[in-house]
């Protein structure tokens, strides 16, 4: 140990109260699904935290069911105030049990605690409160008269960020006047089964929000209920595919938010400092498993050797290993799949003449990890610059004017975010004009507020969670099929 190395410090697992099994939260009960069980393990130890259900047929049946009574019955007929009542409540519970929560997710999906603790759960609560808000002002969200609710969401979400996507979809939803069945990822339901218990806790009317555990083969089932009114996916751009073509002509109002592979551009007055943290944010953030991740560096020619060699300084004092630890930098890859796919594309991108230099860092004998790493000498045309990694992996490639950049920022199947790193507004603002993605930030990346909306163009799908567009997602009215991005949209 060096005189730098930090002590341990791993956050105490003592606050989880965690039961052997959990069941299907349906009908404000947790009840036993009838299909296979599985578990649900840490990736930084394989250690099995706990046993899950698996929903089949019956129980996606008896989930849809649920939800439709209680839309008649009950949700529908509650004032907007009072369905506000619920979600300030439910983000109050998050608050109080914020810390719990954050240990939870961090030992089910591999991420740092301190990105749990200080950005997963904190948006959680911050989507219920900013969503709570709208619940009586729907008249005024600029989306037309009387807008109504659509009636029962089937929701599906993936493991990155397990209680955060949980939030983007029931926040909104809720607010506008639908229920929800929700499906959590199969490596990741642990979080949603503790959100279970905090409806609970808030006393939310059964059946509102109904969350069923199990594989694709659920969230399939789900999404393709004949008795549900409204689909919203995130995950991957083949599954979005697949249910973009199932649910077509079905009348389901649908949103997929679907994979990315976003440009981070970095031209050469830019604050190289600031841009090396951003950079560093942008792919290395929760192990680069974010959808809107800054995986393609695209920096100005001049000053490429400099940001690089920075980089690779930066990326030395990284701390990869124990997700509980609070000085961990870089936590583990979320699973063994992953963990493939990531080693398969990296030895792609060798093969195909990238230069690929890794972080020194010691990877954990058990588990999933995979330390961070650049490739440098890359073309727009190898796998590496066009395919979605999903993984800690940063490919960088070379502009010399701002129209190179344009063509090669926008040269992608994809069109999720992108970032702009430039001493001059107006350079900022003339350079984002041209890009084709839905979010783009300047001199900064990955920043989340519930009040921006989010979401894609081309394969990285198709309407907007977060602000007012996230409501017109779930409501109906004249005005709100025009003002809601729907199928096909173009900038
Ligand atoms: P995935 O598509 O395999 O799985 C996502 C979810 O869909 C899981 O709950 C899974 O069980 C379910 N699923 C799988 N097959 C299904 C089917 N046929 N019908 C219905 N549901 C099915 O993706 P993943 O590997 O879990 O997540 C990674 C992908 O998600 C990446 O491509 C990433 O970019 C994308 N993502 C996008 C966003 C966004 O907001 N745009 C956010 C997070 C992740």
């Amino acid at each position: 140990m060096s005189f730098l190395d930090y002590a341990p410090a791993p956050e105490s697992t003592s606050i989880l109260h965690l039961k052997k099994s959990y069941g299907l939260f349906i009908d404000g009960s947790f009840v036993k699904g009838h299909g296979k069980s599985f578990s649900t393990i840490s990736p930084a130890t394989e250690e099995t935290i706990a046993e899950i259900s698996s929903a089949n047929a019956k129980d996606v049946d008896a989930a849809v069911g649920a939800a439709r009574r209680a839309y008649d019955r009950t949700w529908s007929k509650l004032s907007g105030a009072d369905r506000g009542k619920y979600l300030f409540r439910i983000a109050r519970l998050v608050q109080e049990r914020a810390r719990e929560l954050a240990v939870a997710e961090s030992l089910d999906n591999g991420k740092p605690i301190k990105e749990s603790r200080d950005v997963d759960v904190p948006l959680v609560a911050a989507w219920f409160f900013y969503y709570a808000g709208w619940a009586d002002k729907l008249d005024y969200a600029g989306l037309g008269a009387n807008p109504r609710a659509l009636g029962v969401a089937a929701q599906v979400i993936p493991w990155n960020f397990p209680l955060l996507m949980l939030a983007w979809k029931i926040a909104p939803a809720l607010a506008a006047g639908n229920t929800v069945v929700i499906k959590p990822a199969e490596t990741t339901p642990l979080s949603a089964l503790l959100f279970a218990e905090i409806l609970q806790q808030a006393e939310l009317p059964d059946g509102v929000v109904n969350i069923i555990t199990g594989a694709g083969e659920t969230g399939s089932l789900l999404v393709n209920h004949p008795d549900v009114n409204k689909v919203a996916f995130t995950g991957s751009t083949a599954v979005g595919r697949a249910i973009a073509k199932s649910t077509a002509g079905t009348g389901k109002k649908l949103t997929l938010e679907l994979g990315g592979k976003a440009a981070n551009i970095v031209f050469d007055d830019a604050p190289i400092d600031q841009a090396i943290e951003g950079i560093v944010n942008g792919i290395f953030f929760n192990q680069g498993h974010v959808c809107c991740a800054g995986s393609r560096l695209l920096v100005q020619e001049n000053v490429h050797d400099e940001v690089v060699d920075r980089l690779k300084d930066r990326l030395s004092t990284l701390r990869l290993g124990d997700p509980l630890d609070k000085n961990t930098d870089i936590g583990a890859i979320n699973s063994k799949a992953q963990l493939e796919r990531i080693r398969e594309l990296s030895n792609i991108g060798e093969a195909e003449g990238a230069e690929r230099w890794t972080a020194p860092c010691e990877l954990p004998a058990k588990g999933f990890w995979f330390a961070p790493t650049i490739f440098t000498n890359v073309s727009t045309s190898n796998r590496i610059a066009r395919d979605e990694v999903f993984g800690p992996v940063l490919s960088v490639l070379t502009f010399r004017t701002p129209a190179e950049a344009i063509a090669k920022a926008n040269n992608t199947p994809y069109g999720l975010s992108a970032g702009i790193w430039s001493d001059k507004g107006s350079r900022v603002l003339a350079v984002a004009d041209k890009l084709r993605a839905g979010v783009i930030w300047a001199n900064t990346f990955n920043q989340f507020d519930p009040a921006s909306p989010f979401g894609g163009y081309k394969e990285s799908g198709y309407g907007r969670e977060g602000g007012r567009h996230g409501l017109a997602a779930y409501l109906t009215s004249s005005a709100v099929a025009s003002a809601a991005t729907t199928r096909g949209a173009s900038k």
